[in-house]
């Protein structure tokens, strides 16, 4: 792609255009690189990302944001819709993981604006909580530890990162890809604050045993997050509609908190999660307070300050207009569509699906570098994601893929991908693609953090240089 990828069609703007430009030319602009842009994964080619892909549900949920846009979520006396719109999202999200289970405690929950956002609000709580009632805190001389299967989100390596706490990474079952339980035992002391267990994890969209990692919690006297970010929204239907879905939420003794994005299989618009507490005490001890301050006593429920009234007004909108039904609906056409795929993947004896997956599924290959069938069928349109230790393409099904004939364009250009794979691997050729988390890149080889740091730039500088002139 283009460093400057619409300059020749559209000005590139580098100050502030000294008078301001017409409505009807930027709309139009926006337009042309919207269509465009939608174009690439209204194919159902896609993995992941377009979770709802739906451009009347789209719309009705920009109406529902245009209303309040422009509010302050976090002034409440001018906005008491907010106070319904947030209470009314962690209510339900309570009910769909069964707090009903949780009678000694009062559960609780935030919303957040992202999966990562949640899983920080939910790890600086557990630091927070830990700190206050089991005397775990660095200024004590005890490291505050967090006890982490490899698969889960790198969200928990940033929180240790971000918040001073120790990260003990565990390995997983390289054939299953789940945490053994035996070792997370073995991670846990004194000072571990709280351990992780994924339903589903990114990697593999396997689930991890709740049940053993929640009872281990209970008996060690830690907290247990639940990572159902991906999961969360349809799961619970995936259960309902008997494809075999194991308990991972309140109803697991032990489980103290969950993640759920509504961003994601809640079909709302990025920058929404939801993460939910079985004891209120954890979910307060991250509330913020600062009251000897010049500009009045300041308080936010989470980390961010200010909030557009309007991501609370459209998620709220997205869970009450679906509704179970309509999430069971979707989930039930998911769940579906992603057993067609795999079964392609699994009539090719060269390929082999990473553990027992259930809506979200990745796949490698003994016989060849598996990145040759990501190099196949990319110019196809396809997109996957790539994954590494082993090499493995990933496809996060969402509803995109559920339109017909998507099953059948995988399946056919899968199998000629095979045979390309095949030849490729016997005379001895080099993949072009590489493993990068929301793509497939090509090109990382020993210098990988400098090649990382310079695509980050890429997204934040390139735009701040001169273009070439015509
Ligand atoms: C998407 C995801 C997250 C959080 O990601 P965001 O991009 O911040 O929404 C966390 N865990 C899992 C398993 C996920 O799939």
């Amino acid at each position: 792609m283009s460093d400057f990828p619409y300059a020749d069609r559209f000005h590139v703007h580098r100050s502030l255009p000294a008078t301001g430009r017409n409505r009807a030319e930027v709309l139009a602009e926006l337009d042309t690189m919207a269509r465009e842009e939608d174009a690439t994964w209204e194919t159902g080619k896609i993995s992941g990302t377009m979770y709802c892909g739906d451009h009347d549900h789209y719309a009705f949920l920009s109406e529902a944001f245009a209303k309040f846009a422009h509010v302050n979520a976090l002034q409440r006396d001018l906005c008491p819709s907010q106070t319904k719109f947030e209470g009314e999202i962690i209510a339900m999200v309570l009910d769909l993981m069964h707090a009903d289970a949780v009678t000694a405690t009062t559960p609780a929950g935030l919303v957040t604006s992202g999966g990562t956002f949640s899983i920080l609000h939910a790890i600086l709580a557990y630091r927070e909580y830990a700190a206050a009632t089991r005397g775990i805190s660095a200024a004590a001389g005890r490291l505050p530890n967090l006890v982490k299967p490899e698969t889960a989100h790198p969200a928990f390596d940033k929180a240790c990162h971000l918040f001073g706490i120790e990260n003990r990474t565990v390995p997983v079952d390289p054939t299953s890809t789940l945490v053994d339980p035996a070792t997370v035992a073995e991670a846990i002391d004194d000072n571990t604050i709280a351990i992780i267990g994924s339903a589903g994890n990114y990697p593999y969209g396997t689930i991890d045993p709740i049940a053993e990692l929640g009872a281990l919690a209970l008996a060690r006297g830690v907290g247990m997050h639940v990572d159902g970010c991906l999961g969360g929204f349809i799961l619970p239907f995936g259960e309902e509609l008997g494809y075999g879905i194991p308990a991972f939420d309140f109803r697991v003794p032990g489980v103290t908190s969950i993640s759920a994005d509504t961003h994601k299989y809640g079909y709302a618009f990025k920058g929404s999660s939801v993460v939910v507490f079985s004891d209120k005490a954890i979910r307060n001890a991250q509330y913020f307070h600062q009251l000897g301050w010049s500009g009045g006593k300041y308080m936010s429920p989470g980390m961010d300050g200010s909030r557009s009234g309007g991501m609370l007004a459209s998620t709220w909108a997205s869970m009450v207009t679906l509704g179970r039904e309509g999430y069971r609906g979707y989930a039930d056409a998911i769940f579906a569509t992603a057993r067609e795929l795999m079964a392609a993947v699994r009539s090719h004896p060269d390929l082999r699906i990473m553990g027992e997956p259930t809506f979200c599924f990745s796949f490698t290959s003994d016989a060849f570098d598996i990145y040759h069938i990501a190099d196949f069928m990319k110019p196809r349109g396809w997109r996957f994601n790539g994954q590494q230790y082993p090499n493995a393409i990933h496809l996060a099904v969402t509803r995109p893929q559920t339109k017909s004939g998507v099953v059948e364009a995988f399946s056919a250009d899968l199998a000629e991908a095979v045979e390309y794979a095949r030849a490729q691997q016997a005379a001895g050729r080099m993949t072009q693609s590489g493993a990068i988390y929301g793509g497939v890149v090509g090109g990382l080889s020993s210098e990988v953090e400098s090649v990382m740091t310079m695509i980050m730039d890429g997204m934040l500088d390139t735009q701040q240089a001169l273009p070439p002139r015509a």
